[in-house]
């Protein structure tokens, strides 16, 4: 056999077993058990066909080494080139507000008993049964749910509270000395800002009426008609921690879920303050006390798309994020959505989520008409339920996710095959099921969260 095709075998062979090494390492480094045995197998396995060839003298040898040469590097070319990127996903555009008083966190608020319960469930009828479903359960953060655990808990609660204490001060007074800006130049700077606050991304979207919710639905601005004259939207993401997601449905899902509402809205309250200082009006939106449909923001903001869970869908994270919002008349330029298809014809392929959602609350159709628009809907009541007996917001949907791997080289390189080749997408869901399970268990509850704590 030809001395080059000898080395090119042994050139391979090398590459496989580095590259299989390293992916190894990288998922022991993640605690991905099934990810790290399986990278470590196929670094041994890999390697040995085109050693034996390369080694060893049998019939045939030259062209099984060019024909196996041939076709690992064929596929990868193949794999590798841009095939369906060019398709654009058109930003689809609801026909209507939504009102904040149909969404579960609202329906929670009601109070048996009172006149507002009395006129919510006489105006909707319809949700009276399915709601009392989620009533007779122990509810969120309560004890006798079946995640229960008081420390973390208690963790998770003095985050929401500490949340609420800020919820007042999303508006404010408006410096009376307007400091004259340039749109682009300080747009950009609260992007910067942003990010040294701790945002992973941020991008501006004018903001239109479908951004926001029609009545209010929670706590004062229960009933409240939202009147909102901005004319920009500024959306946030910050990362959730992937120890803390991937244990979920435990407690530890429930304690980054409110750490997370925490940050993005200190974030945004300290950039509508910020506005305010420069004599113009800002708001911001934080858990508890959004005018606006965040998702929905974000993704005009050029932050990601709306994928199978109903959730933003990032770039570098998945749905592994919560968003803040703030709105202003402060002028700026806005960002462009991403148009990306590749995300949802992942999702087209995947249904990851759908698999392994606990409450069967995630549709394995494809997208549907819903009020206008072509999208997936999930079953919000299913959902809630579910967290209602957990105590937890369950986030089995988000830990799946194929896109919520940590933000490495090793993922990266799998996002830009799934950005770039519709092929590649249907290679990255085998591999994804193959290193990491069709349906993950959750991981271990975070170590350094555990305590024997119990009430007395
Ligand atoms: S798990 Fe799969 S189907 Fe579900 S949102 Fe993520 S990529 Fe889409
Ligand atoms: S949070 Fe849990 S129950 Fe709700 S959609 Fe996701 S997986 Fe299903």
């Amino acid at each position: 056999m030809p001395n080059s095709i000898n080395i090119a075998l042994i050139i391979t062979s090398c590459l496989l077993f580095v590259i299989m090494l390293w992916a190894a390492m990288v998922s022991f480094h993640e605690k991905e058990k099934r990810a790290f045995s399986r990278f470590l197998l196929l670094s041994i396995v890999l390697p040995i066909p085109y050693l034996f060839l390369a080694l060893f003298k049998i019939d045939f040898q030259l062209p099984t080494a060019i024909i196996l040469l041939i076709l690992t590097y064929g596929s990868l070319i193949l794999l590798l080139i841009p095939f369906g990127r060019k398709k654009q996903q058109p930003v689809s555009i609801p026909s209507h507000q939504i009102d904040e008083r149909d969404t579960m966190f609202s329906r929670n608020e009601l109070i048996p008993g009172t006149e507002t319960f009395d006129n919510y469930y006489n105006r909707k009828p319809a949700y009276k049964e399915v709601d009392d479903h989620f009533r007779a359960k122990a509810g969120l953060l309560k004890p006798g749910s079946s995640q229960y655990k008081p420390i973390p808990f208690a963790s998770a609660d003095a985050s929401f509270e500490t949340i609420g204490a800020l919820r007042k001060q999303v508006n404010g007074s408006v410096n009376k000395n307007i400091t004259k800006t340039n749109p682009d130049e300080i747009g950009q700077y609260i992007k910067n800002w942003s990010k040294k606050l701790g945002a992973l991304d941020c991008g501006i979207a004018e903001l239109k009426p479908y951004h926001l919710y029609s009545v209010g639905g929670r706590k004062e601005r229960r009933d409240k008609p939202v009147v909102n004259q901005h004319s920009y939207a500024i959306a946030f993401t910050v990362e959730m921690d992937k120890e803390m997601v991937s244990a979920a449905p435990s407690a530890s899902i429930v304690m980054e879920s409110a750490q997370q509402y925490l940050e993005s809205g200190i974030i945004a309250l300290q950039v509508a303050s910020f506005i305010r200082k420069l004599g113009y009006q800002a708001r911001a939106h934080i858990d508890g006390n959004y005018e606006v449909v965040c998702p929905l923001v974000a993704r005009d903001a050029g932050l990601g798309e709306i994928g199978r869970m109903g959730l933003l869908m990032t770039p570098k994270l998945g749905p592994r994020v919560r968003i803040s919002v703030v709105t202003t008349d402060l002028p700026l330029i806005i960002d462009k959505p991403l148009h990306s298809h590749s995300f949802t014809d992942f999702c087209t392929i995947c249904k990851k989520c759908a698999d392994a959602c606990p409450s069967q609350a995630i549709s394995f159709d494809p997208m549907q008409n819903i009020d206008g628009i072509k999208r997936w809907q999930i079953n919000q009541e299913k959902c809630f339920t579910l967290w209602c007996t957990l105590g937890t917001d369950c986030g089995r949907c988000i830990s799946v996710c194929p896109y919520s791997h940590p933000d490495n080289l090793l993922h990266n390189i799998v996002r830009v095959g799934i950005r770039n080749s519709s092929l590649f997408r249907k290679f990255a869901l085998h591999l994804d099921d193959f290193f990491y399970g069709r349906k993950p268990a959750p991981a271990d509850f975070p170590e350094w969260a555990a305590t024997n704590s119990i009430n007395l």
